[in-house]
Parts: structure tokens; sequence; C-alpha cells
């Protein structure tokens, strides 16, 4: 899958016709169905066979809630369906519990509202019912509320029983095979919880599970968009032009939370009117924040006419609208927008982009870091970092490869564990890049050799698992044989680039000190 998926990704990267372009987004898409059903099925078994376990680790729940939703943001493009993702702020910041189980459950969820919404809203929402203390933890309620066509009561009853569709029809319309829910049940118990369904037939369904989770012990520290601290914003004044009435909300409560002032204007022409009248107060919009969709006067207009207008000071535009909608660059750029934001807004994010265009009006701040890898970390050598990949496997050997040069690094490939030992006796390297299961030396084997030998000398060449099976105990294995982070397969472009860059900005921050 790894060799589809990832293969197939960069095909679609490469100059193609619009015919070639298609075909080869019908294997992406049938990829990664194929994926879903595979995963379903390996994770039914193991949960049959009683050897599921739950992990227990420290993550940030509120990024782990908006990215499952960002993405699969793509799915909305196109339609007249609002995706929206709402978490309340009392819910704690930083939780212990298995993050990707819950993204498991999530995605399901999230994926069935879209499979069976055709307009309307999906809302994902995350609220605090109760805030426990130490080993009782606090009561989190999730849930994915849709406008689709709901469930009659009758099927109901059968949802969650395995290879079970509400109708028999569905499976002709809609495709799927009846596992999703009767796996999320069994997730959500496995995590203390349980999933319940309420639904109208023609009206919408809400699937909601509930679970304990305990406070983190520690901060994790995988920071990939950074917000500016919440000073930064304290009574900012920004201003919310949506036609939805939800989204208006979202925006205000997730802007209010960090100390924004917010006010709100449900179309372009009332919009602009409350600009102009603010013009004239000491205190005039400085963002604008824009829906792209909306009735009479839709964003695009809205933005030309503020640009055309020469408001002062002059607002700074930030459109937000779903993927699909997306006009050209140059058209942004001619109205006056000063970014686009694909929906569902992500508040860290929103946060990162106006933390980023403060010092543009007027108000400095600093923390926030949108640039390509190697500036990011600030990399420090004049020569680009040199990772090492030993993969046994041909295709991902080929798809390491392409990934690493399209980021700007130089990569060496080797076929097992022992050529990685020798190849690390050769020469020096800013990270290798370790398959677990390799033939004649596997990649637990050669790190322990190679941790072996740095013994007595001087350096620590940082080493990142590529794994297929992230099985609970995994990660606690790949650390006790001296790798330093993993990633699982099928490689994704963002989880490589998260990962390289954790080791990496180690890797700088030692030569800074030297
Ligand atoms: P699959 O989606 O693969 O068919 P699931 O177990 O996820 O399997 O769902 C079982 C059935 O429950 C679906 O086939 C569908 O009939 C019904 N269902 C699930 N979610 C929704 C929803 N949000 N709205 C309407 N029907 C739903």
């Amino acid at each position: 899958m790894n060799g589809i998926i990832g293969m197939n990704d960069l095909l679609l990267e490469t100059e193609l016709t619009a015919e070639q372009e298609e075909y080869a987004d019908a294997v992406r898409s049938s990829g990664e169905a194929l994926l879903a059903l595979i995963n379903d099925i390996l994770d039914f078994s193991k949960i049959e066979a009683g050897k599921l376990e739950i992990e227990s680790v420290d993550f940030e729940l509120v990024d782990l809630v908006e990215e499952t939703v960002a993405l699969l943001a793509h799915k909305v493009s196109g339609c007249d369906l609002e995706l929206l993702v709402e978490v309340d702020p009392a819910v704690p910041r930083y939780v212990r519990g298995d993050p990707t189980r819950l993204r498991q459950v999530l995605t399901n969820l999230i994926g069935n509202a879209l499979k069976f919404t055709e307009k309307g809203e999906i809302h994902v929402t995350a609220e605090l019912l109760s805030r426990g203390e130490g080993e009782e933890g606090s009561a989190v309620r999730f849930a994915v509320r849709d406008t689709g066509i709901g469930i009659p009561p009758e099927a109901q009853k059968k949802l969650f029983i395995k290879f079970s569709q509400a109708d028999s029809s569905t499976t002709r319309k809609y495709g799927g095979t009846g596992l999703g829910l009767a796996i999320c049940r069994q997730l959500a118990r496995l995590m203390g919880g349980d999933v319940e369904v309420e639904s109208t037939a023609g009206e919408g369904s809400t699937f909601s599970f509930t679970l304990p989770l305990r406070e983190a012990e520690s901060t994790p520290s995988s920071q990939r968009i950074a917000a500016p601290p919440a000073a930064c914003f304290q009574d900012l004044l920004v201003f919310v032009i949506d036609d939805n009435r939800t989204n208006r909300t979202i925006l205000r409560k997730g802007l209010e939370g960090v100390g924004c002032d917010v006010e709100t204007a449900a179309g372009g022409e009332a919009g602009l009117a409350a600009i102009r009248r603010r013009l004239d107060s000491t205190r005039p919009f400085r963002f604008v924040l824009l829906d792209m969709m909306m009735p009479e006067m839709d964003g695009m207009e809205t933005a030309r006419v503020i640009q055309r207008e020469r408001f002062d000071p002059s607002p700074v535009i930030i459109m937000i609208s779903s993927i699909g909608n997306r006009p050209a660059r140059a058209e942004i750029e001619e109205a006056g927008i000063a970014k686009w934001i694909a929906k569902p807004v992500r508040r860290k994010m929103l946060l990162a982009e106006l933390g980023r265009w403060m010092g543009a009006s007027g108000r400095p701040c600093s923390g926030v870091d949108v640039r390509p890898l190697l500036e990011k970390i600030g990399w420090r050598r004049e020569s680009p970092p040199r990772i090492l990949v030993a993969e046994d496997n041909p295709v991902n050997r080929k798809l390491a490869e392409r990934l690493l040069a399209k980021l700007g690094l130089d990569a060496k490939v080797v076929d097992d564990g022992a050529e990685a030992v020798d190849a690390c006796r050769a020469g020096e390297y800013d990270c290798i890049l370790m398959d677990v299961q390799m033939p004649r030396m596997d990649g637990l084997e050669a790190t322990g050799l190679i941790r072996r030998e740095e013994v007595g000398r001087e350096g620590h060449v940082p080493i990142i698992a590529l794994t297929a099976n992230a099985m609970k105990g995994d990660r606690e294995r790949f650390l006790a044989a001296g790798m330093d982070d993993y990633v699982a397969k099928p490689i994704r472009r963002g989880e490589i680039v998260r990962a390289l860059e954790n080791v990496l900005s180690k890797t700088n921050r030692a030569a800074r000190t030297v």
C-alpha cells in the first residue's frame, strides 16, 4: 500500500494531462479505500483475538480533533456542505490516552457523516462534561452531528453489528462494508466509553461517545504549527463576515478564547457597512475574516470592494473557504486577500496566521513559522543534511528517495541493516530512516550495532524507524533499541517532515553550541 499510495502521490505531483490526472486520481481514491478496508479487517481480527491494546500516551487533544477534521476537509469541496469543528475551550489541552484510536473513531464517524449527507452541516464537537482529578480523569464528549439521510429506529438497532448496514441498498449506493461502526463501538469501549446514536430519518444523525481522559503527565512537544502566545491577541479587534451562523459562533468563540474582541456580520453588504462605520472610530478593524460562499455578495466580491474603497487603515483580509473553491492565486492577490485558509478552520492555524500578519498591522508578535523545512529549522551548514535510508523494498526506496529530494535533502539509500551499519562506518549522516523489518539484518539490530559503535566516540546519529505494524509496545521497543522517533507506513509527507524536523532541529542546535 505504501508503494501504491506513495508513488501515486508523487505521480500526481508531476505534469499530467487532464485524462492522466483523472486516472491517477482514481488510483488514489481506490488505494485509500483499499487501505481503509485492509485496516478495518486487520483491526477487527485484532479485536476479536483480544490482541488490540489501548495505548496510554500524552497528546494534544485540540490539535488531534482539528487535524482529524482538516484531513477530511477536501471531501466537502464542491458540495453544498459545511464541515465545522468546535472544541470547547474548557476541554483540557493535553491529555493522556490513545490518540491513534481516538482519531480512528472520529475519522470513521465523520467519514460516515460525509457519506450520508448531501447538504447542510456536519458539526464535530468536543465538550467537557465533568472535570476530574487524577486517575478518574475528565469526561469529554465527542460528537459528530450531520444533516444527512438519518436512520430509521428499526435500523438503528443493527448499526453496531458487524457487516450490517441500515438497509440492503446502502452498499449499492454508498459502498462500505458495515464494519466501521462495529469497530468504533469496540474501540470506544476499550477506551472506557461507548458510541451512541440519535437520529431522525430524513433529518440527520448524531453519533457521540464520552471518554474519560486524564490530564497529560508531561507536555507533548510536537508543535507543528506554533501559534503566538495568547497575550498577543489581547483586545485585538477582528471582524467576521459569514452567512453561516454556526460558523460565526465557532470563529467568535475561538477568537474570544484568546482574548480577541470579535464582531460579526452575516453578509457582504452588512459587513462593508460595519467596516465603514468603524473607520471613524478609534478602533477600526485590523482583520476581516471573510467567508467565500455567501448569497448575494460573495467573499471575493466583498474583498474587491474593500480593496477598491482603499480604507485607511486597510484591514488584513483572510478568506475562508472550502478547498474546492480556491480561486487562482492571481485572483486572490488582485482582490487584496492576504491569506486564503481552507475550511474547516483550525484555531491554531488561524491564530498563527493572525500572528503572522500582526506585525504588518502594527502589532509585533513572534512565534509563527510556516517556512520550508530547512529554512524553518535554520539549517546552518552550507550542504544539505545527509540522510541515510535503509529499506529493502525497492518501491519504498524510490519513494523515500524522491520525497527527501523534494525536501531538499541529500539521500543515500541502502538495502538492509548490515549495509546501513557499513555506510555509517564509512560516512557521516545527519539522520537515518531505518525500516524495521529487513532481511539479513533488521532495523533494530542495526540500530543496536550503530549505537554500540558510537560509544566512546562523539556523536549520536538520530534514527527514525519506518514501520508498517505500529502495535502497542512497538514505540517503546524502538526507543529501547536506541531509535529516536518512528513514522508509520504508508509514508506520508507530513509525517516524515514532522519527524525530520524534530531530529534535525536537535542536530542543528547541538551544532550551534559546539
Ligand atoms: P459502512 O459505512 O462501511 O457501511 P458502518 O458500520 O460505518 O459501515 O455503518 C453501517 C451503516 O450505518 C451504514 O451502511 C449506514 O446505513 C448507517 N450509517 C452510519 N452512519 C450514518 C450516518 N451518519 N447517517 C446515516 N446513516 C448512517
